[in-house]
C-alpha cells in the first residue's frame, strides 16, 4: 500500500490537510495539489495510482481536469474519485460521464473515502491489492515474499523483490530511474541513480535463470518497463 500513490486535488485548505493526514494514515503515499492547473501538472509528473479530485476548483474545474486526464494516453487509465458539495443526481451523472470512477458528496467520512479508494483500486487494478500477482510466467507471492517464474522459485534480494513488485503493479508502464528511486527506495533516501541499473541487472539475471527471455525492457533515454517476452 505504501507505494500506492494518490494525488489529492482540493483547494479547501482544511479539507486537503484532513485528506492528506487520513490517507497517509491509511498507508497511502499522498501528494497535494491546490487547483486544477497544478493538479494536471502534478498528475502528469507523478503518474499516481489514483486521483481524489474536487469538483469546484480554481483555474481549471474538476470536470475539466477529469476530461483532460481521459483525453491523454498517459493518464487515461488513472482512476479518479470526484468530491463535490453538490448532491444533485444530474451532476453525479455528469461526473461519471466525464470519466470519474466514483463520486462522493461532501460531507463524507474518511472511512467511507478509504473504502471507496480500495474498491476502485481493486476493481481497476487487481494487481495492486492481491496477495498473489501474475504477469506472463512470472508470479509474485506477496504474503510469502516469493517469486516464481514458470513455476520455479526465483531467489531475489529485498530490493529486487520491491522493484519487481512495483513493475508488476503497472505492467507495460515505463518508469524513469528517478521514478524507480522514489517508489522503490523512497524519496528520503540518498542513492545514486546508477544504483537502479545495478539492481535492474540483478533482477534480470535472476529472472532469466528460470525462463526464456528478459521481461524488463530498457527504454532508451526513458527508463525501464516490464513487458511480456
Ligand atoms: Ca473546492
Amino acid at each position: 500500500m505504501a507505494d500506492t500513490k494518490i494525488v489529492i486535488v482540493e483547494d479547501e485548505e482544511a479539507l486537503s490537510t484532513l485528506l492528506e493526514y487520513n490517507l497517509t494514515k491509511e498507508g497511502f503515499t499522498t501528494i497535494l495539489a491546490h487547483d486544477g492547473e497544478e493538479g494536471l501538472l502534478c498528475i502528469a509528473e507523478e503518474k499516481p495510482d489514483l486521483v481524489v479530485l474536487d469538483w469546484m476548483l480554481p483555474k481549471v474545474s474538476g470536470i475539466e481536469v477529469c476530461r483532460q486526464l481521459r483525453a491523454n494516453r498517459e493518464t487515461r487509465n488513472i482512476p479518479v474519485i470526484m468530491l463535490t458539495a453538490r448532491a444533485e443526481e444530474a451532476d453525479r451523472v455528469r461526473g461519471l460521464e466525464t470519466g470519474a470512477d466514483d463520486y462522493l458528496t461532501k460531507p463524507f467520512s474518511m472511512n467511507e473515502l478509504a473504502a471507496r479508494i480500495r474498491a476502485v483500486l481493486r476493481r481497476i487494478r487487481p494487481a495492486l491489492m492481491d496477495e498473489l500477482v501474475t504477469f506472463g510466467d512470472i508470479e509474485v507471492d506477496r504474503t510469502a515474499h516469493k517469486v516464481r517464474r514458470g513455476g520455479t522459485e526465483v531467489h531475489l534480494g529485498p530490493t529486487e523483490f520491491r522493484l519487481l513488485d512495483h513493475f508488476i503493479q503497472h505492467p507495460g508502464r515505463v518508469f524513469s530511474r528517478e521514478q524507480l528511486l522514489n517508489s522503490v527506495w523512497g524519496s528520503d533516501v540518498y542513492v545514486e541513480i546508477r544504483t537502479v541499473d545495478v539492481h535492474i541487472g540483478r533482477l534480470r539475471k535472476a529472472l532469466s535463470k528460470h525462463g526464456d527471455g528478459n521481461p524488463i525492457r530498457t527504454v532508451r533515454s526513458a527508463g525501464y518497463a516490464l513487458e511480456l517476452v
